[in-house]
């Protein structure tokens, strides 16, 4: 199926189910409603020339028009192409650029960002962007009333012609390690992945989705928007940017029956001081997803968030992105030590990264995926999607994994992430873990730094419970002594009140790295 086509089916079966709240302006659309304003939006492009495989940009934080803008090109067959909200004026440009955008939508503004004034001062560097619409302005009321109903049978002509293998969506990755990779993304890969995860987890329309991530993120559009309306749930928005206070407001407000959020994201929520004050009762389940989570956080979020069928994604952009995923019948233990087994009609192999040989059960190796979701490839970059996809298709995670008997994965760390200290491989997750547990340790990173003599050293940076009394590095390697083995104890400590982190969440090893290397 296409997206569209995909709506279609949701209004006929659901046409008076909510389809999307956003509470912060109080706006509610059933799902006729919301299939009302996607098709004036879709008329307005057509109005406005944008041809099939046209890319039309979306600069945005978290608001319905973007919801709107992701269903109203699917429809058209444009493009869209998701851009980081986080981004300043040189890293828009390029993507302007580099992905051709012809038409824009953008946010006015949200806290410090001014995305107007941006715009604005990169448009005549952008000789393929013809017309930006600011959402919340007039050009954005400008351009809807020019999507009349005499469009539909251009929109009708147009539907025709569109294939689910068309390219759709480029997302980018999350720049966790370098420069973000823009992968292009089809219908069919990213519709089905929403609905599989959906399935996971056993959406109905009886669910209520709150999505504090980031829509510009694949875990925002395909987990969130794409599950939801797969399976006739609501998608609930508690908030532009994410907001741990708005989030839990959203979920009492809303009796939402699902949330999302990387690990931090819930760390952040259960550290909240009037968290016990929040009525969480209707939730059930939910995804966490993009790093690592912790023990002692899934204990507390399926304890005291009520969300006893939480699910554990892990995924990639690059895959639309979700390969793996807990059953919401797993236990403590699979949700906490493995990411759940294969979701249906996607293979996954555990490989020797140095000879491409598959490894058995219980040995690590880089994680390969193959099937429907794996991308169409980088957008114009053939040789970044030669090195990332192999000739028989599948996908190089660049992660470690091991596969169990059975069948549940471990994710071991990242390749570029393991630490090798005179010749032993240490990989960092397995020392957070152990040292998430110091009772001072309110987070914490493990990241490699040069060595003169073992080559690389483990530095643990720390963000203390209370910073006037962070622990000291002789209570840290005393902690560990005895208990981890001596060459993965940390030798170097940093206190720290935050970690860089990008938009969706996720820990910027590379700039730790980087920070502290220096002598
Ligand atoms: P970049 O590719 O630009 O460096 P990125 O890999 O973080 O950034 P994404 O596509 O957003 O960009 O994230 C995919 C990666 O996130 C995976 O390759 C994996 O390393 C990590 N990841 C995703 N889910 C999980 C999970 N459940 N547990 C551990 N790691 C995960
Ligand atoms: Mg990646």
């Amino acid at each position: 199926d296409t997206i569209g086509a995909n709506l279609d089916r949701a209004v006929a079966a659901w046409p008076d189910r909510e389809a999307l709240v956003d509470v912060p302006t109080g706006r509610r659309w059933t799902y006729a409603a919301f299939a009302a304003d996607v098709d004036r939006l879709a008329y307005a492009l057509l109005a406005s020339g944008v041809a099939k495989g046209d890319r039309v940009g979306i600069w945005a934080v978290n608001c319905p028009e973007w919801v709107l803008v992701q269903y109203a090109t699917a429809r058209i067959g444009a493009i869209m192409v998701n851009i980081n909200p986080a981004y300043r004026t040189h890293e828009v440009e390029y993507v302007l650029n580099q992905a051709g955008i012809s038409v824009l939508f953008a946010s006015l503004r949200h806290k410090t960002s001014d995305y107007r004034a941006m715009v604005e001062e990169v448009r005549g560097r952008c000789p393929e962007l013809r017309e930006t619409v600011y959402i919340g302005d007039p050009s954005w009321a400008a351009l809807t009333a020019r999507g009349t109903a005499e469009r539909s049978a251009e929109l009708a002509a147009r539907t025709a012609e569109l294939s689910c293998d068309d390219p759709i969506n480029i997302q980018y990755t999350s720049g966790t390690t370098g420069f973000p990779k823009g992968a292009t993304l089809s219908h069919h890969n990213i519709l089905n992945n929403g609905y599989f995860v959906g399935e996971s987890i056993a959406y109905t329309d009886q669910d209520r989705v709150c999505i504090p991530v980031p829509f510009y993120h694949c875990f925002g559009m395909v987990m969130g928007n794409l599950a939801a309306t797969s399976h006739g749930a609501c998608m609930v928005i508690p908030a532009p940017s994410f907001e741990p206070k708005a989030t839990l407001e959203a979920v009492q407000q809303e009796r939402c029956t699902s949330l999302y959020g990387v690990p931090t994201m819930f760390i952040a929520e259960l550290n909240l001081a009037d968290f016990a004050s929040y009525d969480l009762a209707t939730l059930r389940t939910g995804i966490m997803a993009g790093s690592p989570c912790p023990v002692e956080v899934m204990k507390r979020v399926v304890a005291e968030m009520h969300m006893a069928e939480v699910s554990i994604c892990y995924g990639m952009t690059e895959t639309s992105p979700v390969s793996l995923q807990t059953r919401i019948e797993d236990d403590l233990e699979h949700r906490t030590g493995t990411v759940g087994r294969v979701l249906p009609h996607l293979e996954v192999k555990v490989v020797d990264p140095a000879t491409g040989v598959t490894q058995p059960r219980g040995t690590a190796g880089e994680l390969c995926t193959r099937g429907y979701s794996v991308m169409l490839g980088y957008w114009n970059e053939p040789e970044k999607t030669a090195e990332a996809v192999d000739p028989g298709r599948w996908m190089h995670t660049g992660d470690l994994a091991m596969m169990r008997d059975d069948g549940y994965v471990e994710i071991v760390g990242r390749i570029k992430d393991m630490i090798i200290r005179g010749g032993e491989n240490i990989y960092p997750r397995e020392i957070e873990e152990f040292l998430y547990a110091h009772p001072k340790i309110r987070d914490v990173q493990v990241v490699g730094v040069p060595h003169e003599r073992y080559g690389e050293e483990v530095l643990a940076c720390v963000i203390p419970h209370d910073p006037a009394d962070p622990p000291t590095l002789e209570e840290l390697r005393t902690f560990c002594e005895g208990r981890l083995a001596h060459y993965k104890v940390p030798s170097q400590l940093r206190i720290l009140a935050d970690f860089p982190m990008t938009v969706s969440g996720k820990v910027r090893k590379i700039e730790l790295r980087e920070t502290y290397s220096a002598p």
